[in-house]
């Protein structure tokens, strides 16, 4: 046996375990069974791990009242009901999704909407559905809320989204805090509090929160309590301004997602129990030194709850040894998806821990990458690992921490098929999500004349 052999349990499914045998199986299900019933590739989560990091967060952050579900991380109506089950709310981020979670059930008035540009359609839902909040990105949008509000006879609560102008330490397009980028209105420039102030004179809204979101894939847990002091600075501001009926339904700081999770066996997830108490800790105290009362802490995890519930189970196809210079051959490992099912390492370099899941792996060791089956020389899913060099032809091998950011972000590139979600659970595995079809493909056609 040698590490290759390990399965991380900090990295993989809760539930994922290597058998005497080297195949590893997920809440007592083989994988090699899901792959003969399913085929590849095929996304595998585990509702018992999913559903325990629900809990774990409504514990930490004192109730699941306070934990939004980040559903752009993950979204079926499975996962909606599993949310709605373990008593937590959840935050969409479109229509689509508003719609995916009404229609497994999902409580509206549990449900907070965000967006910077949300189209009419989705307002307009939001009131008719009566949803319970939503996070307002900018000017336009308030005065439309506002109309469309009045319109249907509807007092709307909302929170203002504060950029709070912090540099979250992780990648520029998953960093959301800093000044120079879409999300939110400037706490620095004033914007802020003019939105503020515009939200609570507005006759059908009602101004019940701030909401801030430092990044997505933090590990700074500094990051989220400075954020949380400069936007208590707002609420300040706002107890000098506002009369006392406003002020009294001002009441939530809503920090938003971005807890860190380990993809790769060396690095340590975020400790969100640490950093709630830290958090809510700070909260009290600076509110206390600004002499207003707390507001109530919300946070909106995604990827935390399901990054690490599930793993992407592949195929491996063709092996081919490249000779890179003359003291440098890397060989390239293939598997059956790719880009297609997962587009974070293309999009922004993510590192991922893959192992083979069918057998023990005996060979030497050799530098390996793993590829996609896409054409796209980008098309890379592990750029560099050891592997043992007995990795071949019709082996399972499958990738941890997939499930947030990767079925929602797929696409059908080459016209691969979306693969299926499986779930598994208590030793049986259970269809979540079917896997495409050309059918599917070709019914979006118009094949008429025009
Ligand atoms: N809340 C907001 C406003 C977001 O933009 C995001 C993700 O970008 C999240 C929550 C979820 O973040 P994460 O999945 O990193 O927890």
């Amino acid at each position: 046996m040698n590490d290759f052999n390990s399965i991380p349990s900090h990295v993989w499914p809760r539930n994922a375990v290597r058998q005497d045998d080297g195949v590893v199986t997920i809440a007592g299900v083989p994988l090699p069974e899901i792959a003969d019933t399913y085929g590849t590739p095929c996304y595998v989560i585990d509702e018992d791990d999913f559903r325990s990091r629900c809990r774990d967060m409504a514990e930490a952050f004192g109730g699941g009242e306070n934990v939004h579900y980040a559903s752009k991380a993950l979204l079926t109506a499975t996962v909606a009901r599993w949310v709605d089950e373990e008593g937590l709310c959840m935050d969409v981020a479109s229509l689509g999704e508003l719609q995916i979670a009404l229609a497994a059930g999902f409580p509206a008035e549990r449900i907070t909407a965000h967006g910077n540009n949300k189209s009419v359609a989705f307002l307009r839902a939001i009131i008719s559905e009566k949803v319970g909040s939503v996070v307002l990105d900018n000017a336009g949008e308030l005065e439309l809320l506002d109309e469309l509000s009045a319109a249907s006879e509807h007092i709307q609560d909302v929170l203002i989204r504060v950029k709070p102008g912090i540099e979250a330490h992780t990648h520029e397009f998953i960093a959301t805090a800093h000044e120079d980028q879409k999300f939110g209105f400037s706490l620095a420039s004033g914007s802020a509090m003019e939105a503020a102030r515009a939200a609570a004179r507005a006759e059908n809204l009602r101004l019940v929160g701030l909401h801030c979101h430092v990044g997505s894939q933090v590990f700074d847990a500094e990051g989220f309590s400075v954020a949380a002091e400069r936007v208590l600075g707002l609420f300040r501001q706002l107890h000098d301004e506002l009369p006392a009926d406003e002020l009294a339904q001002l009441s939530v700081l809503d920090l938003g997602g971005g807890y860190g999770i380990a993809y790769t066996e060396d690095e340590e997830p975020l400790n969100v129990r640490a950093v709630a108490a830290d958090v809510i800790g700070r909260v009290a105290e600076v509110a206390d030194q600004l002499g207003i009362p707390a507001p109530s802490v919300k946070v909106e995890p995604g990827r935390a709850i399901a990054g690490p519930a599930a793993v992407t189970l592949y195929e491996v196809g063709s092996v081919k040894d490249v000779h890179v210079d003359e003291d440098t051959t890397r060989r390239y490992v293939a598997v059956d998806g790719g880009m297609s099912d997962n587009i974070r390492p293309a999009l922004y370099g993510a590192a991922y821990d893959g192992r083979l899941v069918s057998r023990f792996a005996e060979g030497e060791y050799t530098t390996t990458r793993i590829v996609g089956a896409h054409c796209e020389s980008g098309d890379i899913l592990i750029p560099e690992a050891s592997y043992p060099n007995d990795l071949g032809r019709g082996d399972l091998f499958a990738i941890a921490a997939t499930g947030a950011y990767c079925y929602v972000m797929s696409s059908r590139y080459n016209a691969f098929l979306r693969p299926p979600i499986v779930s598994v659970r208590g030793g049986q595995a259970k269809l979540m999500v079917r896997r495409e079809t050309v059918e599917d493909i070709l019914a979006l056609e118009n094949t008429g004349e025009h």
